[in-house]
């Protein structure tokens, strides 16, 4: 026996119409064991996980063994990908129920490469140990970067083989969500029937937006703005850190708020607005610079499957739902260079703020500057060049010597102490961030697969995983002792190319 205990589980979400989704039973594994296992998150859930070598937590993690109060669905779901429509469904993953947590909230429990669905179409509903082990890491760091996401639970090995180019370790992630509801899932109620399309919306209202009147006459298009605000935000925070999603379509943007799915997604090193990873993206539709209007464009997609509710009267639908598609912009950018200034050390807001801005991401690009390390050097350059950092020639670039006494001069007329300024700038731009050849590195070593910095030393392959997840657990707090996990990819590997389809 054994294994977590503390479920408290709910179903609202398969209390819904049944067209929504559809049972689902996990896959029977093998010979399932923990790979990592995220005691803090169980903990923040009220479950407790026991010992993670313990069979039952894997078996539980894995889908062998239902909690109580589970009842595993796929949910339903349509979205646009690459620009068009298709029909899709949870292929690979099982929604085992709805946590309530000691502090008041909900939470999906996912078990992802549990197994075949009714949504799986031709896919085995598998996963394989690199890319959830990838998802772990990553939005991991989102979460300590204070950027709303799903998390992840645990990652068990399932002992079976999985397919794809060459043969792999299979695993199951458990991810943790606020909800699982896309834009795409909206898509596909608005192709099903009024009710249930309303049934969802009110749901999601309920459930996301709880400061919306249930009943107000007004709520679907006050939950249409809302949602816009939390994605012009969340796409807001994703620039600053330099996050690339890879896969926006729109079944992978979560009516939450929070970022979802973690396929082909990578941080940038160098700034440059056309950054692509994926290797499917060839003609960069989601690239680093595009994501906004890859947000908004998703956006309108989502505000048409809210037409019938917005208004009886088609054109008044459709005008409410332009004016508020119309507003991302505005919402995005007032997030952005609310941002921005923060980046920079400032506080107040000036006209001329955009324009420098602007004129940093200029040099920045022609210089192919580090997006993260640049940042956090600028807390360092308050002072006009000092001794040390005249030291290091790339900032003495003319273009850049300017810029940065615009900059001084700006921050002169907010007239703080330095030392305040450095300190806030050091609490909003990370000092690391999931370099890809650290990523790679580790989940190198804990496959066993590809050839990055293999250590024969190390008897635990997760040990490189633990430590990298020990860093980015404090994105702001400098560790000396880890101050090469913050160093750019050496050039060799800087052509970092990512897969979908995993
Ligand atoms: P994703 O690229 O992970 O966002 O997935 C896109 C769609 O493909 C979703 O409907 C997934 O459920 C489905 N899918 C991805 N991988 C598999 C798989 N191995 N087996 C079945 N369906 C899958
Ligand atoms: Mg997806």
């Amino acid at each position: 026996m054994g294994g977590p205990t503390g479920w408290n589980l709910d179903n609202s979400f398969a209390r819904l119409p049944d067209t929504l989704f559809a049972a689902a039973q996990p896959a029977r594994f093998r010979a399932p064991r923990v790979s990592i296992l995220n005691r803090r998150l169980a903990e923040s859930l009220g479950l407790s996980c026991g010992d993670a070598a313990d069979a039952a937590t894997a078996a539980v993690f894995s889908g062998q063994a239902l909690p109580a109060g589970a009842e595993p669905i796929a949910q339903a779901y349509a979205g646009h990908q690459y620009g068009h429509f298709t029909m899709l469904g949870d292929g690979r993953a099982i929604l085992l129920g709805e946590q309530l947590s000691p502090s008041g909230g909900r939470f999906d429990i996912q078990l992802k490469g549990a197994g075949r669905t009714m949504f799986s179409r031709n896919g085995d509903g598998l996963a394989a140990l690199g890319p959830m082990l990838r998802e772990y890491i990553i939005s991991e760091a989102m979460h300590a970067l204070g950027i709303p996401t799903t998390r992840s639970l645990a990652v068990v090995t399932t002992g079976e083989t999985v397919y794809r180019n060459t043969p792999l370790a299979g695993a199951v992630l458990t991810r943790v969500a606020a909800s699982h509801i896309r834009v795409g899932t909206f898509e596909y109620a608005a192709r099903r029937d009024p009710d249930t399309l309303r049934s969802l919306a009110d749901h999601a209202i309920a459930r996301h937006y709880p400061e919306i009147s249930a009943d107000g006459p007004e709520r679907y298009r006050e939950f249409l703005i809302a949602v816009i605000d939390r994605q012009a935000a969340l796409i807001a925070r994703w620039q600053h850190v330099g996050f690339v999603h890879g896969v926006m379509n729109t079944d992978n943007m979560a009516i939450s708020g929070e970022s979802i799915d973690y396929g082909p997604c990578a941080f940038m090193d160098a700034y440059d607005p056309a950054t692509v990873f994926s290797s499917i993206d060839a003609h960069g539709r989601y690239a680093y610079g595009n994501q906004p209007a890859i947000a908004q464009w998703n956006l309108a997609r989502f505000a048409e499957t809210l037409l019938t509710l917005l208004d009886p009267d088609a054109d008044t639908a459709i005008a409410i739902a332009t004016d508020a598609i119309r507003g991302f912009s505005a919402a995005f950018e007032r997030a952005w260079l609310s941002g921005m200034r923060a980046k920079l050390g400032l506080e107040t807001e000036e006209p001329g703020d955009g324009e420098l801005v602007a004129e940093l991401l200029a040099w920045m690009h022609a210089a192919r500057a580090d997006w993260t390390n640049t940042f956090r050097d600028l807390g360092s350059m308050i002072e006009p060049i000092t001794a040390e950092r005249a030291a290091n020639d790339w900032y003495r670039q003319p273009a850049f010597a300017a810029w940065q006494a615009r900059w001084l001069e700006r921050l002169g007329r907010e007239g703080r102490p330095q030392d305040i300024t450095a300190a806030r700038m050091a609490a909003v731009n990370p000092w690391v961030i999931p370099r890809n050849h650290r990523v790679e590195e580790a989940l190198a070593a804990a496959t066993g697969e590809g050839s990055f910095g293999l250590n024969a030393a190390e008897t635990d392959p997760l040990a490189a995983t633990h430590r990298l997840l020990a860093v980015l657990a404090s994105p702001y707090q400098p560790d000396a002792a880890a101050a090469a996990y913050a160093e750019p990819p050496p050039p060799t590997t800087s052509c970092y190319r990512t897969f979908c389809g995993t």
